[in-house]
């Protein structure tokens, strides 16, 4: 029910700060998206995480920002391994302007499987990597996930209310990420490499050594971008405005509606 309350009331500050700009966001919308909604695949299951709860947050959070049309594919169950069968479909992006991973299985490694998803980023699709997406086939022997998110990591930090550090304050994912943000509880990613054409935006630090990882970045797969961030283990950061606004704008962002 708490989660329930803050979402609520979330929702309804989205709507009202949506109405007090209505005029300025419609010239801007008008001129983005001439009438044209964002077309946007969400792709979640799996363990570990309250996939209902955040596929919610996200979409609502989202639509009250811009005009983006969802499709949620929620499969897999919620173990670690899974293969869904969208992904038979040599055509499964097609359609779509971005393809949103929020999804988390580890055990799958099935090469076969995964290049049918790299592959259609491969030819374009933009997409967006939330949280466990970057733990999904982690132990795959192939690397073509991992140089689609941009990132290798294998295992999380406890958790905690992680203080995060932008390191591109003038890219307009990052234009509204108070300079002083914390998360929410979450989980702090380790990140063990990242490919050549990824940027980070943002970092934090471990609190056991110091270190500081990346939490928000960009990367470039072969041509299509690509937008990832390592939080969003917790239903508190799903009802956190600055995430959802975060996220938002990477969406918009990797569908090229925001320069
Ligand atoms: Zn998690």
């Amino acid at each position: 029910m708490k989660y329930y309350r803050i979402f609520k009331w979330i929702i309804a500050a989205g709507l009202m700060t949506a109405t007090a700009s209505a005029d300025e966001a419609k010239t801007q919308n008008e001129q983005l998206y001439k009438g044209k909604p964002i077309k946007a695949l969400l792709i979640t299951g799996g363990c570990c995480h309250d996939y209902k709860f955040q596929s919610k947050a996200l979409t609502m959070a989202s639509e009250a920002k811009a005009p983006i049309q969802w499709t949620v594919v929620n499969k897999g169950g919620r173990g670690t391994h899974a293969e869904i069968d969208l992904y038979n479909n040599p055509d499964w992006a097609k359609g779509y302007d971005v393809v949103v991973h929020n999804e988390c299985f580890a055990k799958t490694k099935n090469p076969d499987y995964i290049k049918k998803i790299t592959d259609a980023h491969k030819k374009g699709v933009p997409a967006v990597v939330i949280h466990c997406a970057m733990h999904t086939y982690r132990d795959a022997k192939i690397d073509d996930w991992r140089d689609f998110l941009g990132v290798t990591s294998r295992h999380h930090e406890h958790q905690s209310s992680y203080p995060v550090t932008t390191v591109k304050k003038d890219h307009p994912i990052m234009k509204g990420v108070p300079a002083d943000w914390k998360t929410p509880k979450d989980e702090l990613y380790v990140i063990l490499k990242t490919a050549k054409n990824m940027t980070p935006l943002a970092t934090a630090s471990s609190e056991k050594n110091g270190k500081a990882y990346p939490v928000i970045w960009i990367n470039d797969f072969h041509g299509a971008r690509v937008f990832g961030t390592t939080f969003g283990h917790t239903n508190e950061t799903f009802s956190d405005p600055v995430f959802l606004d975060y996220v938002t704008r990477g969406i918009l962002w990797s569908a090229g509606k925001l320069e």
